[in-house]
C-alpha cells in the first residue's frame, strides 16, 4: 500500500530526543527550543520566532496579539482549513470569506478590496500548498488602509516569496509542525513569527501566560507578575528536540520533496497535453517547498472514479477542504463576499496524490503509471 502521508523521519530524531531527556529541561523554552528558535529566525530573517503548541495555536496567539474584538471583521479564503478563521472567531470576530483564484487556489487579491470596510481588522492570506499568495499586492492594500496582515503559512515553512521567506512577510506568520507538514516536532507543534517589532514584548506575555517570565528569564526584570490576558502556548522541549533534528536536515528534506514534486509533473506532463488532466500550476515570484502535489480533473464524479481506481491499487489520494462558507459553523460566523466562482468548483476537482519525505521514486512512478492507466 502507498500511504497518502506519513510523518518525516531523518533518522536523528531518536537521538535528539534521548539529549532532551538528559537534560533535565523538558519545559518549554529549554535549549532545544532554543535552537529552533534561532535556527528560523537567521534562515528566514525575522526578529523573533516563538515555537507553539501548533499552528492553530500560533493562530490564536496572534488574534489576541492584533485585540481582536467582537464586531470586527477579517478577510480570509474561503477554502482553507478551520482553524484559520476559528482563531478570529473565538476572539468574536465575523469573518469575511473572498473567493481563491483558480490557478494557485490562493485568496484572489484582486477581490480582498472589495470586503474592506471600518470594522476591517486583518487580512489572513493561506499560502496554499506552500505557494505564496501575491503579498506585494496585499501588503499595499494593508497599508492603504491600516490593516494587519497575518500569514497563515502552516503549509509554507521552507518556501518563499521573491526570496523572502513565507511567514516573515505579514506582520505575523504561523507556522504548522503537525506529522502531515514537511517538517515535524513530533506530531504536533508550531511557531509564531513576529516580524513587526511592535508586537514583540505583548507576543512573550501573552504566550507565558500573560506575565513578563520571558523577561525575568532574561534577567531584566527581578520578579515576573501577570499583565496582561494570555494562555500557555509554549511547545515542549522534548517536541524541540524532535523538530530540531528535522531543521538540521531542513535543505535535504526540502530538496527530496522538490525532486519528488517534479517526478510526479515530469511523469503526468503527456496527462496534461492530452487536456485529461491539469497539473499544479507554480506562479513566477512563488518558490515553493513542494508541500503537496495535486492534480485537477474535470470535475468531482471524475474524482470519485479516480480516487476509487486508485484504492483498487493500494494507492491513497485525497482531497480538502469544504469551503468553510458552506459549513455550519462558516454560515454562523462568517459570510461570503460576492459570487463564489471558484471556490467550490475548484476543490471538487482537485486531488492530493501522495507526497512525503520518505515517498520512494519507485512509488511516485507506480501511482504515475495507475493514473495513466485510468485514462486508457
Ligand atoms: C495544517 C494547517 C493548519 C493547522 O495546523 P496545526 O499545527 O495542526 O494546528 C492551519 N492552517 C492550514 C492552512 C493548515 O494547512
Amino acid at each position: 500500500m502507498i500511504p497518502f502521508n506519513r510523518p518525516p523521519v531523518v533518522g536523528t530524531e531518536l537521538a535528539s530526543i534521548t539529549d532532551a531527556i538528559k537534560s533535565n529541561k523538558l519545559c518549554g523554552d529549554g535549549p532545544f527550543t532554543e535552537s529552533c528558535k534561532r535556527w528560523i529566525e537567521s534562515n528566514f530573517d525575522t526578529p523573533l520566532a516563538l515555537l507553539t503548541p501548533s499552528c492553530t495555536a500560533a493562530l490564536e496567539m496572534a488574534a489576541i496579539l492584533i485585540d481582536i474584538r467582537p464586531g470586527d471583521e477579517v478577510i480570509m479564503p474561503s477554502y482553507t482549513f478551520v482553524s484559520t478563521a476559528n482563531a478570529f472567531v473565538l476572539r468574536g470576530a465575523r469573518v469575511v470569506f473572498v473567493d481563491i483564484r483558480p490557478d494557485t487556489m490562493n485568496m484572489d487579491e484582486s477581490l480582498i478590496e472589495l470586503a474592506v470596510n471600518k470594522n476591517t481588522k486583518a487580512i489572513v492570506p493561506v499560502h496554499y500548498a506552500g505557494v505564496g499568495c501575491d503579498m506585494d499586492e496585499i501588503m499595499s492594500i494593508a497599508a492603504k488602509y491600516r490593516l494587519w496582515v497575518i500569514e497563515d503559512a502552516a503549509q509554507g515553512v521552507m518556501s518563499r516569496y521573491g526570496g523572502t521567506a513565507l511567514g516573515t512577510i505579514g506582520h505575523l506568520g504561523c507556522y504548522s509542525f503537525h506529522g502531515t507538514k514537511n517538517y515535524t516536532s513530533g506530531g504536533e507543534g508550531g511557531a509564531l513569527l513576529v516580524n513587526d517589532d511592535e508586537l514583540i514584548e505583548r507576543a512573550e506575555v501573552i504566550r507565558e501566560k500573560g506575565t513578563d517570565r520571558s523577561r525575568f528569564c532574561r534577567g531584566q526584570v527581578d520578579k515576573y507578575t501577570w499583565r496582561d490576558i494570555g494562555s500557555s502556548f509554549l511547545m515542549s522541549d522534548l517536541q524541540a528536540a524532535y523538530l530540531n533534528a528535522q531543521l538540521e536536515q531542513a535543505e535535504v528534506i526540502n530538496n527530496k520533496r522538490i525532486d519528488l514534486w517534479t517526478r510526479y509533473a515530469n511523469n503526468l506532463k503527456v496527462l496534461e497535453e492530452h487536456g485529461l488532466i491539469e497539473i499544479q500550476y507554480i506562479p513566477s515570484k512563488a518558490q515553493p517547498n513542494a508541500h503537496m502535489f495535486y492534480i485537477k480533473l474535470k470535475d468531482i464524479d471524475m474524482r470519485t472514479e479516480l480516487i476509487s481506481f486508485l484504492k483498487g491499487r493500494e494507492v491513497i489520494s485525497s482531497f480538502h477542504y469544504i469551503p468553510l462558507h458552506t459549513s455550519p459553523a462558516g454560515m454562523e460566523f462568517g459570510s461570503f463576499l460576492g459570487e463564489d466562482k471558484f471556490t467550490t468548483k475548484e476543490s471538487e476537482r482537485l486531488l492530493r496524490l501522495p507526497m512525503y519525505y520518505n515517498l520512494p521514486e519507485a512509488d511516485v512512478d507506480f501511482v504515475c503509471q495507475c493514473i495513466r492507466d485510468f485514462f486508457i
